[in-house]
């Protein structure tokens, strides 16, 4: 039904041919990604060959062409076993044979959703943090919800850096090859049998780009690649990196995503009811559609009623109001690598003015978001203060409206529950809230039966939950300081984290405006807390752009407390963030904190991932937070704007410290006569109530098919 069946069916067929018989229906569940969702399907890859599966990073392909022949022998003579791939495989089957959800998006007229990341998986490393993780969720609840949906996105060749923090906390950064051909996905090809391939004018270059797909569950994420022969050293480089350095290489990536992603839909022979760019990278795509537009009507012209046909198509998310999220090029910049894109459509007045907040003047860069702005049928941001923020922001992109008219809405964010709950609280969870609770996660009724979970139950499997946490990060604290040739001493003492100890956790990018650098702004009163009577112990992670300077040297000042007392058992930073990392800290941390800078933070979600497994949240009032804090379900830092920045970190330092020393920790201690601290799993269960169905991602996937994905 979409393009790339064959290829798949051939896949399939080609790795089932390399399994023992019994187990041949493992194909098909290798090579779709449905199975990292399901309650069972990481369990049954890792019961073949448990360190293979470690090493392979998760990678059904690479495990059952890897594993040793005996080990599947072995697997296919357990009956057990085999009826377990049985039935994961008939899951998968039945999944796909569902009907898609009624209405009038269908599949050969699919939401076209793109993007320039996608996190889908620690297996498929084309995502670099939020963005991509909720482009990955998105997709993963459209399949869920059998909307018809197609990704579209670019295969990073080398993917996002990895991160080794040397002995003086200064990040290192190195690339390491993503092979294709090695991952659970197919190169699409026509009906000739050659690969599907589009080009597209960059530069003075015209680079080719063939098509990968990958399935998640039900919904195709069709990958450019231009690393082919035919082009140039320069071309093949274009889907080398993501959020490559170079400014020039970024434009040449901003037209391979939006002119080649629009052009391949095309040549993969879908009609998209409606283009949904997912942040400004993909923008340059509106171009190709007036293209289309233009080459059905007899002028040929770019004229204002070709513009609104575009339009009609085309809807926006904006995901930051932070500067480097919304880059702008100067005019010489985007013609040398663009000039040929905008002569095909228009002249390179017209071109650039697209991208101007105002169009008449010619001294202004160009940039992403004006351009997605001014060529979208309805913009919306992620979170309600975002709105206001981004409404403010933009206004003068449209002039004579007041702010509160900018025609920017807002959807909150979600996170895919089944993507997110994982571990000791996903099978509490599934005891308590019965049959198929995950397809109604976003009713309030079905989080009910959370208020009558024994106290004591939700107590047990928190412990559980952290104990899990708990061991992982003695493993990797030790291991990083290790081989960062730290001293022996300070190394073993990595295996020092206390299962009972209130564990709290900030884990995401590193941008300055995420301030990890406020906990090490009161030196004595972190260590204080480290080394009290009751100690807490912390666990940190997260990557800084390799050209955030700033961002860097964050880590840098977090590290100069690591040789003080009692710190080397009791705080970690854990090298090279992913979503595996995320998954464990989300599941394990009893607290989970985010100290954004008011009013950056446009949703944040790694808060919400951190509600599912019971962690409770300590939180500037921004982003998603100043929307679901309650005064009972969690804890809040004032999140007003304050124009002196010192002052501001300050306040809210003491702040952080203040709740942590009066409040947090008292109440973690404050137990009952069976050890349960009674008032903390109150506001466990708060938590649970509250944020569970509002910020599931069913919850926003259904906003957006109500208010954003109109086609009639
Ligand atoms: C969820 C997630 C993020 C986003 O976290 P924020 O709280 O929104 O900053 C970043 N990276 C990874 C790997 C994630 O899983």
């Amino acid at each position: 039904m979409y393009a790339g069946d064959h290829d798949m069916e051939r896949a399939v067929a080609e790795l089932a041919g390399l399994l023992p018989a019994p187990l041949r229906p493992l194909a098909r569940v290798a090579y779709n990604y449905r199975w990292s969702w399901t309650a069972d399907g990481a369990a049954m890859f890792e019961t073949i060959d448990p360190e293979r599966w470690a090493r392979t990073g998760h990678n059904p392909r690479r495990l059952l062409t890897e594993t040793h022949h005996s080990m599947l022998e072995r697997a296919a003579e357990d009956t057990s076993f085999v009826g377990w791939v049985e039935r994961l495989a008939a899951e998968l089957a039945a999944d796909r044979a569902r009907a898609s959800l009624d209405g009038p998006i269908r599949p050969e007229h699919p939401v076209a959703f793109l993007c320039c990341e996608f996190g889908v998986h620690g297996s498929l490393p084309i995502y670099a943090g939020g963005l991509g993780v909720l482009a990955g969720d998105m997709l993963k609840e459209a399949a869920d919800l059998a909307l018809p949906m197609v990704g579209v996105g670019l295969m990073y060749r080398t993917g996002y850096f990895h991160q080794r923090i040397d002995i003086t906390g200064f990040q290192h950064e190195y690339w390491l090859d993503v092979d294709p051909e090695r991952l659970p996905c197919v190169k699409v090809t026509g009906a000739d049998g050659r690969p599907v391939s589009v080009s597209v004018p960059i530069g003075n270059e015209n680079v080719t780009a063939h098509v990968w797909r990958v399935d998640v569950g039900r919904v195709p994420l069709y990958l450019l690649d231009t690393d082919l022969p035919e082009n140039s050293q320069l071309g093949r480089w274009i889907t080398s990196r993501l959020y490559e350095s170079n400014r020039a290489i970024r434009l040449a990536q901003y037209a391979m995503l939006g002119v080649g992603g629009v052009r391949a839909l095309r040549a993969l022979g879908l009609a998209p009811c409606v283009y949904h760019l997912n942040e400004g990278h993909p923008a340059l795509g509106v171009f190709e559609l007036l293209a289309q537009v233009q080459a059905q009507t007899p002028t040929g012209l770019e004229t204002e009623a070709a513009w609104q046909q575009v339009r009609d198509q085309v809807v926006f998310t904006t995901h930051t109001p932070v500067p480097a999220g919304n880059e702008t090029y100067e005019r010489s910049e985007v013609l040398a690598m663009l000039g040929r894109i905008a002569d095909v459509v228009s002249d390179r007045e017209r071109f650039l003015a697209m991208g101007r907040i105002d169009p008449g003047n010619p001294a202004q860069p160009t940039g992403m978001t004006a351009l997605a702005l001014r060529a979208s049928r309805q913009a919306n941001a992620v979170s309600q203060r975002h709105g206001q923020v981004a409404r403010a922001m933009w206004q003068p992109l449209f002039p004579g409206r007041a702010v509160e008219a900018v025609p920017i809405s807002h959807i909150t964010n979600g996170v895919h529950v089944p993507t997110w709950l994982q571990g000791p609280m996903r099978e509490l969870l599934n005891r308590h809230l019965g049959e198929g609770w995950l397809s109604r996660a976003d009713q309030p009724a079905t989080w009910a039966p959370v208020r009558d979970i024994p106290a004591s139950e939700l107590w047990a499997t928190r412990g559980a939950a952290r104990r899990q946490l708990v061991d992982m990060i003695a493993r990797r604290a030790t291991s990083d300081r290790l081989s960062r040739s730290e001293p022996l001493d300070y190394a073993v003492a990595g295996g020092g984290f206390d299962p009972e100890r209130l564990t709290i956790g900030f884990a995401r990018r590193l941008a300055t405006y995420k301030r990890l650098h406020l906990v090490a702004l009161l030196p004595e009163r972190a260590l204080a807390l480290i080394g009290g009577a009751q100690p807490v112990q912390f666990v940190f992670a997260g990557k800084a752009h390799p050209d955030d300077i700033a961002a860097k040297d964050v880590v840098r000042q977090v590290f100069a407390l690591k040789r003080s007392p009692g710190v080397a058992g009791r705080a970690a930073f854990l090298e090279d963030y992913d979503i595996p990392l995320a998954g464990q800290l989300v599941a394990g941390c009893d607290v989970w904190i985010n100290l954004p800078r008011p009013p950056n933070e446009a949703s944040g979600t790694s808060g919400m991932k951190s509600c599912l497994g019971g962690g409770l949240q300590l939180s500037v009032l921004d982003g998603w937070w100043a929307e679901a804090y309650d005064g009972s379900n969690g804890w809040a830092i004032n999140g007003d704007v304050d124009a002196d920045t010192p002052a501001q970190d300050q306040r809210d330092a003491r702040a952080l410290f203040d709740l942590l020393e009066h409040e947090v920790l008292p109440m973690f201690h404050e137990r009952d006569l069976e050890g349960v601290p009674q008032r903390w799993v109150a506001m466990m269960r708060r938590s649970l109530l509250t944020n569970g169905p509002r910020f599931s991602a069913t919850r926003m996937l259904r906003d957006y098919v109500d208010r954003l994905y109109r086609c009639d």
